[in-house]
């Protein structure tokens, strides 16, 4: 029997599967007001779940976690030059408050630079203060034209990180550490995400740094999407609040510092990289349900075995969820837990019982198998490490499989176009060739070494840029 297809197929309109899977899958729904958003139960379940996984990296790494207001006056922001220039266009400004009109309009913040500098410059003294190492997790917003659930949203949750170091090298090297150690690894290793690390052109710099960090990756249709972010602010926002350190040579300096954050866009993301056209397929090492026990009709014997599976699962460090809600259709419980993308579904029902076997369904290799009910709790655990690798293979090898090497402004757009990545050397780029790409909807994503590293400046030589339409 054929499926009646649930969501819109991805090759007929991605955006619209996109949207279908938000729904259907009840992560989140459009706030009332433009660009907001109302994250659901198991929308939000997925965000706690990578908060706890990033938060214990970021503190492995020696940050903090503190908290510091959601309103900052309007005149900090004006301090740092191009910091408010970036910002202007995407502020929320409060301009009365009980009734009254504010003698100073404050700004809901879009990020903490300038905040947090404020009190940096008070907390630290002498260079026994440093480094310090400081991250917090928020709501920020910024006034997006063009909201899409998840990846772009006026208001979002994150962690921003925000550290002051007494030299250049310090700085530049904790820049890179949460680039590589915390972000790609957690990437890679927990939301099986295959991610290019490299380099912003000065074009997409964030607002105020001198270099950013980006990790991108490729979503189904071929488009890129910026993951995170970790920057080097040089002295910029120390000299603007200035933020001094007596050294040991007894001398008053600036520090040097970084900031990074990462995104609810990271829900969307996963959506986009590792969806099909039957729903959401989670990272077992993310998926707040790694297994459901389904039973398949009500019946004393089956409920009984699919409590006691349910159970010697848990026993095996599965999360694992039992579904005996057999007042429901079966078929439609099937689908709704593949629509949630939960990796492994154990069904049970009277033949299984008779044949002594369960039935294995598995969501992101596909497919069905009869297990021995007493090999269950020693199966799932080795389907779910199967699968974490399987879903990280997959999408780099749709990456490797859409990139092509070109040479020409024009080869670049036209792949862009057509739903892929393409890399062409920087010599053969440019800033002008950026701009002409710009015109097009198409931007350099990133700057990598031809070995494929993090390269130290846009101009070194050998240098590649990634290219692509984004999200
Ligand atoms: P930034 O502070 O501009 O470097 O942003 C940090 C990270 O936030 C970026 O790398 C994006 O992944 C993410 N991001 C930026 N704007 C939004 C938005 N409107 N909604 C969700 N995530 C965002």
């Amino acid at each position: 029997m054929a499926k009646a297809p649930v969501l819109t197929p991805r090759a007929e309109d991605f955006p619209r599967w996109y949207q279908d899977v938000i729904n259907k899958a009840e992560l989140a729904e459009n706030g009332p007001v433009r660009g907001t958003m109302v994250i659901r139960p198991y929308g939000y379940g997925l965000w706690e779940r990578m908060q706890g996984d990033l938060d214990a990296r970021i503190k492995a790494v020696g940050v903090q976690n503190a908290y510091f207001p959601l309103f900052i006056p309007q005149s900090y922001l004006t301090r740092e030059a191009e910091h408010v220039e970036g910002f202007a266009p995407e502020l929320a400004v409060v301009t009365h408050g009980g009734g009254k009109e504010l003698e100073e309009p404050v700004v809901v913040r879009p990020t903490s630079e300038t905040i947090v500098n404020e009190y940096f410059s008070k907390w630290v003294q002498s260079y026994r203060d440093l480094p310090l190492l400081i991250n917090q997790w928020a709501n920020v917003v910024r006034w997006e034209l063009r909201p899409r659930l998840f990846l772009r949203t006026t208001e979002f949750l994150w962690q921003e990180g925000h550290t002051a170091h007494a030299t250049y090298e310090d700085a530049r090297e904790f820049a890179a550490r949460i680039h590589r150690d915390v972000y790609a690894d957690f990437m890679e290793n927990v939301l099986a995400m295959d991610v290019v690390l490299g380099r912003k052109t000065a074009r997409e710099r964030f607002a105020g740094a001198v270099n950013t960090l980006t990790l991108e990756g490729m979503m189904g249709d071929g488009k890129a999407l910026q993951l995170g972010t970790s920057h080097e602010l040089g002295q910029n926002f120390a000299r603007a609040f200035n933020t001094r350190y007596l050294s040991r040579d007894g001398e008053q300096e600036l520090v040097w510092q970084t900031s990074w954050g990462s995104t609810t866009r990271m829900v969307g993301a996963l959506v986009m990289m590792h969806g099909d056209d039957d729903g959401l397929r989670l990272p077992p090492r993310l998926a707040p349900v790694q297994a459901v026990v389904l039973a398949v009709k009500g019946d004393d014997a089956v409920l009984a075995a699919v409590r006691e599976t349910g159970d010697r699962l848990a026993a095996a460090g599965v999360r694992v969820q039992v579904d005996d809600r057999t007042d429901m259709p079966f078929g439609r419980r099937a689908v709704d837990w593949e629509l949630r993308g939960v990796p492994v579904r154990v069904e049970i029902g009277p033949r299984d019982l008779e044949a002594g076997t369960a039935t294995l369904a598995r969501r992101i290799p596909g497919g069905k198998e009869p297990v021995r009910t007493d090999l269950v709790a020693e199966t799932v655990p080795k389907a779910l490490e199967e699968d974490q690798a399987l879903l990280l293979r997959q999408a780099r090898e749709r990456r490797t499989a859409r990139t092509v090497e070109v040479r020409t402004v024009e080869e670049a757009a036209e792949a862009a176009a057509a739903g892929g990545w393409a890399r062409i050397r920087w010599a053969d780029l440019g800033p002008e060739g950026e701009a002409a790409l710009a015109e097009r909807a198409v931007s350099v994503r990133c700057l990598v070494t031809e070995d494929g590293a993090v390269p130290d400046a846009d101009d070194a030589p050998g240098n590649v840029a990634y290219v692509a339409r984004a999200y």
